[in-house]
């Protein structure tokens, strides 16, 4: 089946065994590179739209992991729809126990062997993208935290790195 861009009408699909040079994420949501990189460029309402088109919880950071984007499914899993995510740091908008040490996300002495960010700028500095990382995430006041596995997935587009965030698959019936 030819899987077109439903931005410019490009034919999406790659000879077989030709690794995808960079929007393999979402390669499967038919869009290609060059639309993807100008909507994540371009930020705003187009970018939301298509991000909160994807069933997933994904958003858009920068080297920093500092939030640009996050679509509708990353605001729930963060308890934070409705509210205004963007500029805060990733750690923040997920209420990372670390994060609210002094500081803050980033600067405490957990935050070097933080697998979000660690993954996050390796892609941002090297451009290398990364599948299913696992990574562990403890978030609330401390004494009540809790943690959670989940799956990153990280890949760079332009100068902002997309950020997918797996749950575990549900343990069946
Ligand atoms: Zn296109």
């Amino acid at each position: 089946m030819e899987i077109v861009c439903a931005w410019c009408g490009r034919e999406l699909t790659h000879s077989e065994g030709e690794e995808a040079p960079s929007c393999g994420l979402l390669r499967s949501h038919g869009i290609c590179e060059d639309c993807l990189e100008s909507l994540v460029s371009g930020g705003g309402q187009p970018l939301q739209e298509f991000l909160d088109s994807l069933g997933f919880p994904v958003t858009v950071v920068s080297g920093n992991v500092e939030v640009l984007a996050a679509n509708h499914s990353a605001r729930i899993l963060a308890g934070k729809n409705g509210d205004d995510v963007v500029g805060r740091l990733l750690g923040e908008v997920f209420e990372c126990v670390h994060s609210r040490l002094p500081g803050g996300c980033g600067r405490t002495i957990h935050c070097s062997g933080c697998a979000i960010r660690r993954t996050a700028t390796d892609t941002y500095l090297t451009g290398r993208a990364h599948r299913r990382v696992p990574a562990t995430f403890t978030f609330g006041p401390e004494e009540v935290a809790l943690t959670h596995d989940f799956f990153l997935s990280t890949e760079k587009v332009g100068q902002r790195v997309l950020l997918v965030i797996e749950l575990p698959d549900e343990e069946p019936d």
